[in-house]
């Protein structure tokens, strides 16, 4: 090892102050949300019926640069954050690359993932506005335990409504949800109108994320004292995660480096949107240049097999429209997929910044992404959640080519989480059972044929 850190830490002091908003600078903004009633954009009081006054004030704002942040969050993060930037010297050397690869990992924390971020603040905001509770979804069970994490701390109530596969086959991530407090449903549930005509048409389904999602909102509108949250794809969640790229680029500062290459899985797009945040605000405002990659599954290619059109959130159809890439808000991936990343669309904001071609996207077949799991453990020693092993092969693929090309890249990518709880998926790798099923441009066009016609 040469002399500079293994692991760069920040002081507590050095914890950012503010958000960051990168809709202020861009040009063209993000399409707004459209209300499905009326297919009018929708107005801070349509969305108040659904979530946390403050939450909506940040969800619509496109021009405010920074946003404070409250001391009560900020005295959450000092819990968990600063997170450490690492350089994967390991890495490097076994893949014998000239690029040099940093990581900022984000599973330092019981939740096991960068969600907890996004959880605290909602949790926060719920609380400040008097509410009883909220009510959320969760597919592999990440966002649930974050959120039940930040309730309890606040002393809200949390329900949980869990995609039922999940449910069945990750119990001990519904106990550690209950552990914090709050009640888990299996969804489709008989408790909700649109879970019972969903068990009605499909019977015996096993659910899927937007269906939950149709759940959890019915149940925050129903019930007096309730809002609905997120963990991810809304405005909102990308600024909570916009301190993953603040802290990031304090460090780089203090060592003096400069990234060339920013990496991140996506699903709905909240880690990556955050991590690349303050660096394509320096893109967008002309300061500086950096190549940005999201990297998707193969079996759930929102970017790069998707349509950019206004699509539903969820499968009941109750959420408000979003202009994004989408396979379409019926797509559910195959049931051999186990890398997580599984939502149909994507962040408004990625997604201009997308078809802007400010940024890229790749995908990666699933047995891909466990070989790079497997080859970061061994060497780095973290154990990485599947989602995340999207995001190393990603930076493995283009430290690969600096060795091919003997150019000596600056590689940064986000490890947003651990993988303690997906050992079934990696169970199927280790027994060489896993396979990669990808969909057909017939799968995608029998769903695209069902996007609203809009615009
Ligand atoms: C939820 C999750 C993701 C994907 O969500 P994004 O909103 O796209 O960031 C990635 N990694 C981990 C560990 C997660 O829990």
């Amino acid at each position: 090892m040469n002399n500079e850190p293994y692991k760069t830490y920040l002081n507590e002091n050095e914890l950012p102050t503010s958000w960051y908003n990168m809709r202020a600078d861009m040009k063209r903004k993000p399409a707004p949300l459209l209300n499905p009633a009326t297919g009018k954009p929708c107005t801070a009081e349509d969305l108040e019926k659904v979530f946390c006054g403050d939450l909506v004030r940040q969800e619509l704002d496109d021009t405010t640069a920074e946003f404070a942040i409250p001391d009560e969050i900020r005295d959450f993060y000092r819990m968990f954050r600063p997170s450490p930037l690492i350089r994967a010297y390991f890495l490097e050397k076994a893949l014998g690359t000239p690029a040099k690869i940093y990581y900022k990992f984000e599973g330092n924390n019981t939740s096991g993932s960068h969600k907890l971020n996004s959880a605290v603040a909602q949790a926060y905001y719920a609380k400040k506005q008097g509410l009883k509770g909220v009510t959320t979804e969760t597919g592999a069970g990440q966002w649930g335990t974050a959120l039940s994490m930040a309730c309890a701390f606040f002393g809200l109530d949390c329900k949980v409504f869990m995609v039922k596969c999940s449910y069945e086959q990750k119990p001990f991530r519904r106990e550690v949800m209950r552990t914090y407090g709050a009640s888990v449903t299996p969804s489709p549930s008989m408790d909700t109108n649109v879970g019972r005509m969903i068990n009605a048409e499909h019977p015996g389904t096993t659910g899927s994320l937007g269906c939950a999602i149709s759940e959890a909102v019915e149940t925050a509108v129903t019930n007096p004292g309730y809002r609905y949250v997120l963990g991810s794809v809304l405005n909102q969640v990308l600024l909570h995660q916009s301190i993953i790229g603040l802290e990031a680029r304090t460090a780089f500062r203090k060592l003096g480096v400069k990234p060339d290459i920013i990496i991140g899985c996506a699903g709905g797009g909240s880690n990556l949107g955050g991590l690349i945040a303050p660096f394509m605000g320096e893109k967008l405002r002309g300061e500086a240049d950096y190549r940005f990659i999201a990297v998707e599954p193969a079996s759930c290619p929102s970017f790069t097999r998707g349509k950019y059109a206004y699509d539903y959130c969820d499968t009941g159809r109750i959420c408000p429209l979003s202009k994004m890439y989408t396979l379409g808000a019926d797509f559910i991936p195959s049931a051999s997929h186990a890398g997580g990343l599984r939502f149909h669309g994507m962040s408004s904001t990625l997604s201009e910044l997308y078809d802007q071609k400010l940024m890229e996207a790749v995908s990666v077949k699933q047995t891909e992404v466990f070989e790079a799991a497997q080859f970061f453990a061994r060497t780095e020693g973290i154990l990485p959640a599947p989602e995340s092993s999207h995001a190393i092969r990603g930076a493995i693929n283009e430290a690969v080519k600096c060795r091919e090309s003997g150019e000596a890249k600056t590689i940064l990518f986000g490890l947003t989480g651990t993988g303690y709880f997906d050992m079934t998926a990696y169970q199927a790798f280790n027994d060489g059972k896993m396979s990669d099923y990808l969909p057909t441009d017939e799968d995608l066009e029998r769903s695209f044929a069902k996007l609203p016609k809009i615009g």
